[in-house]
């Protein structure tokens, strides 16, 4: 069989630990015996980004913008256990945040659902895909602790520094605490126009939610803008025959808990951060959670949700067997393999990459299947047998 062509190449995003193994085989085992891999490759592994001074991940947000669609492996966010471990020239940024700055986008969280793994809520049949603002409120906050007696106001200066307004916060009676939080109309209308262009994409009736009853100008201004973005695709849902409602906070964690999934559920930051931990423990593990974070203008770049899987690397290095879970990341490539597809007019990479995923899906509900999914996995007449990272993968290559 000749080998799929690609036109345009991916961006290729390396990363570390567990995961950057993980990366290799994936792509050994399962994509290049079959597609003609064109990728433009960026080694965002901390070593390499620590040698350029972080510009290898800039460099890689870049032709992101400039190419279109990416894939990127888990990487490490340095601490100061990790500048000792790696003797790092500085505490290098989150590479995920640097990226998504870079393209201003939105990050979607999505489970991989097959059969034999049940979600702890029984309702929830389909995915529940999840986008959080990722800019600013309490995360970008000043706060303090106020002293009995002290009065608390916000101010606001103009350029020249003249007060424009004076709102008393609290007048304290006793010690308490104070905080500041803002968020920009422009990071908000970006994160509006990702979300709907995503529901759209993906045919995923949307929910918007926030607390404006309490909050009316803070909370009430993400409200307004939703409503206001909102008309430039309200004949596109129509036409896709997928609805948007906007609901409160309190309304909307009711709806999701009885719906049956299938619906795409745009956060607050707060909120999203809460929630997406919350949605990816009810459907089961981290290795079948992946994310894709979309641009206002339609730039994708996929990854799976987890992280550099460290526990199970450090085992590989001392040559023990590791059974790491790869499905996060088989779909973060399937997914760019397809949109790449899409954008190209490729059928056969679509075709391929779908097959990839089925292949990966029946390997599991056949009873073949990494560690962290054996107690989740109750299926009729399938018993279920925990396989080693490799051989899970060359069992997804039987099937394809
Ligand atoms: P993690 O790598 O997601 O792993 C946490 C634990 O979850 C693992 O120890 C493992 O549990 C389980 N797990 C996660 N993914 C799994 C998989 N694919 N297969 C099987 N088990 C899996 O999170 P972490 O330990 O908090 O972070 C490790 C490093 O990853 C950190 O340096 C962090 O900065 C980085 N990180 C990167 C990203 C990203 O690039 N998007 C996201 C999060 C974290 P057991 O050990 O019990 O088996
Ligand atoms: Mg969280």
């Amino acid at each position: 069989m000749a080998k799929i062509q690609m036109k345009t190449p991916l961006v290729e995003m390396d990363g570390d630990e567990m995961t950057r193994i993980l990366w290799q085989k994936i792509k050994e085992i399962l994509i290049l015996p079959h597609v003609d891999l064109k990728t433009v490759y960026f080694d965002l592994g901390l070593p390499h980004r620590d040698e350029t001074g972080d510009e290898v991940t800039v460099e890689a947000a870049e032709a992101t913008k400039q190419y279109g669609v990416a894939v990127k492996c888990a990487t490490i966010t340095p601490n100061v256990q990790r500048m000792e471990e790696y003797h790092l020239h500085a505490m290098w940024k989150s590479p995920n945040g640097t990226i998504r700055r870079i393209l201003d986008g939105t990050v979607f969280r999505e489970p991989i659902l097959c059969k034999g793994i049940t979600p702890y809520v029984p309702g929830w049949k389909k995915p529940i895909v999840l986008a959080r603002h990722a800019y600013g409120d309490i995360y970008a906050a000043a706060d303090f602790t106020a002293a009995e007696g002290e009065k608390v106001y916000l101010v606001a200066e103009d350029k020249n520094g003249n007060v424009t307004s004076r709102t008393l916060v609290h007048e304290f009676g006793g010690a308490g605490v104070v905080m500041g939080m803002h968020n920009t109309e422009a990071s908000i209308r970006s994160f509006a126009h990702s979300c709907f262009r995503y529901a759209l994409e993906r045919k995923l009736p949307m929910i918007f939610a926030t607390k404006d009853t309490i909050s009316k100008i803070y909370d009430g201004k993400f409200k307004a803008i939703f409503a206001e973005v909102f008309k430039e695709y309200e004949a596109a849902f129509a036409a896709a025959g997928i609805t948007y409602l906007y609901t409160l906070i309190d309304d909307a964690v009711a709806r999701v808990m009885r719906s049956e999934g299938g619906m795409l559920w745009a956060c607050k930051n707060y909120d999203g951060d809460v929630m997406s931990d919350m949605v990816a423990t009810a459907y089961g593990s981290l290795g079948m959670m992946t994310s894709v974070l979309v641009s206002p203008d339609g730039i994708y770049e996929y990854e799976a949700a987890h992280g550099t899987v460290t526990r199970h690397y450090y085992k590989y290095l001392k040559g023990e067997e590791t059974s790491t879970n790869s499905v996060a990341t088989i779909f973060a490539w399937t997914g760019a393999l397809k949109k790449r597809g899409e954008l190209d007019e490729l059928p056969a990479l679509v075709d391929f990459a779908k097959k990839l995923e089925r292949a990966t899906l029946t390997t599991i509900e056949e009873g073949h299947m990494t560690g962290d999914l054996v107690p989740l996995f109750s299926r009729p007449g399938v018993t279920p047998q925990k396989l080693s990272t490799e051989a899970f993968l060359l069992s997804i290559s039987s099937r394809l």
